[in-house]
């Protein structure tokens, strides 16, 4: 078996690549996409917030234009425009891309396990269940996360999240109002919020999500989860219609998007996932535009965005050195600034000028005290998540 392209992986990144590849003049390419799954079930959901027309159309389940954020000192509900924020089934999205992929005879979609690759000169070969393929080009996003020794100046933190789709015979909620961000949790000794996308009054997804040192830590979610629907949403019954969980890697560390010169990693472990919110959609459509734009000899700049490494690192080491904080940053940051603006900001995509005003408004002294920590002089991140493991066993 040969082909131009191999997509390890046809996840969220894989198929979003593929999906590029077919809208551009690279369509004839002969393309195969390996994945250990079917990809047929909603194995997640996702959510981002955008300007542009999505280009997931039929995969979109609902979309919001206000949103809401609350501490315990601090409620706030207001519109987000000219952002949407948008929800994506995982089934829907990877429907939507493989009947793309069935009009095309070039493209074909295996169910096959990677164990490794490697590239020669004017090629790359992908060691499978089906045995080794050739092609000009790989694009993995089932690659180990990279396992870099303890850097000195940076922080590995998971994001650990449960959510329940839950449905109550209540008028419980306004659908049209999501929530980013509720710190209403008594227990702050990690940062912890809830998170809530309501479908109707009746249906929402509910989220409690947070920050550890720990990969998979859950523990007590599910009790925080019931006290938050209960005590805050005033829902005395409801069912449990799905749930879903998982575990984020966060670090400023900045991962390698190449190993040589035709191998490209893609998705998580190609370093798309913003390190102090976790959000990777929107980054990788970003980072599939500019792989195409490469293939076709064309140079993208991808903002390298070293300023904003520069805060997600003191963040993220407020987040791990001083948690009981997060909650009152967080407020002063939403509380001050224009929340339009901060999504840009969080989208990389602010004005040097935005910025400084935003930050000034922010408590000043655990930022400092991040930069100045002795602490952050010393090594604390060894990058091999659990994740990494999980898939270099899966690769053994
Ligand atoms: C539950 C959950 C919810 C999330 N929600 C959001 C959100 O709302 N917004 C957002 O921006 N981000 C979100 N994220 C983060 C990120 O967008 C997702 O993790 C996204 O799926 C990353 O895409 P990916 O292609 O890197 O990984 P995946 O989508 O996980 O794709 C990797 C694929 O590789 C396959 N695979 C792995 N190993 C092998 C192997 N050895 N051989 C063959 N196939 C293999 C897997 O089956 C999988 O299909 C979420 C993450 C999770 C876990």
């Amino acid at each position: 078996m040969q082909a131009d392209y191999i997509i390890a992986g046809g996840g969220g990144a894989g198929l979003s690549l593929l999906h590029h590849l077919l809208f551009s003049p690279l369509q004839h390419k002969r393309i195969l996409v390996l994945d250990r799954e079917s990809k047929e079930t909603n194995d997640r959901t996702w959510c981002y917030w955008s300007a542009q027309r999505p280009r997931y159309q039929s995969a979109v389940h609902h979309t919001w234009d206000t949103m809401a954020f609350h501490t315990h000192t601090f409620s706030h509900t207001a519109k987000i425009s000219p952002y949407t924020y948008y929800h994506i089934r995982s089934a829907d999205f990877y429907q939507e891309v493989r009947e793309l992929a069935a009009s095309f005879s070039n493209v074909d979609i295996i169910q096959a396990e990677v164990y490794g690759s490697g590239e020669t000169s004017d090629s790359v070969w992908v060691e499978t269940s089906l045995g080794i393929i050739k092609a000009s080009y790989l694009f993995t996003s089932v690659a180990s996360l990279p396992s870099l020794p303890p850097h000195p100046h940076h922080t590995l933190l998971a994001q650990n999240f449960l959510g329940w789709r839950i449905k109550t015979a209540q008028l419980a909620f306004d659908p049209g109002v999501f929530t980013l961000m509720d710190f209403r949790a008594e227990d702050q000794t990690l940062p912890t919020f809830f998170y809530m996308l309501p479908y109707s009054e009746s249906e929402a997804l509910v989220e409690v999500t947070q920050f550890s040192p720990q990969f998979h830590s859950f523990e007590g979610f599910e009790e925080k989860l019931h006290r938050y629907i209960t005590d805050q949403l005033g829902v005395t019954m409801y069912a449990i219609e799905e749930d879903e969980e998982g575990s984020i890697p966060m670090t400023s560390v900045q991962f390698p998007t190449q190993e040589g010169e035709r191998i490209y990693r893609i998705g998580t472990v190609g370093g798309d996932t913003k390190p102090t919110t976790g959000y990777t959609f929107q980054n990788i459509q970003k980072h599939c535009k500019q792989i195409v734009a490469e293939l076709q000899g064309k140079r993208i700049t991808r903002r390298m965005g070293s300023r904003y490494r520069f805060l997600d690192r003191l963040l993220l080491h407020i987040m791990r050195e001083e948690p009981e904080k997060v909650s009152y940053i967080m407020e002063r940051l939403f509380g001050s600034t224009r929340w339009p603006t901060i999504l840009r900001f969080l989208d990389e995509e602010s004005h040097l000028l935005q910025e400084l005003k935003m930050v000034v408004r922010l408590p000043w002294f655990p930022f400092l005290r991040a930069l100045f920590s002795p602490k952050s002089q010393k090594p604390h991140v060894a990058l091999e998540t659990p994740v990494a493991r999980e898939r270099m066993a899966n690769t053994e």
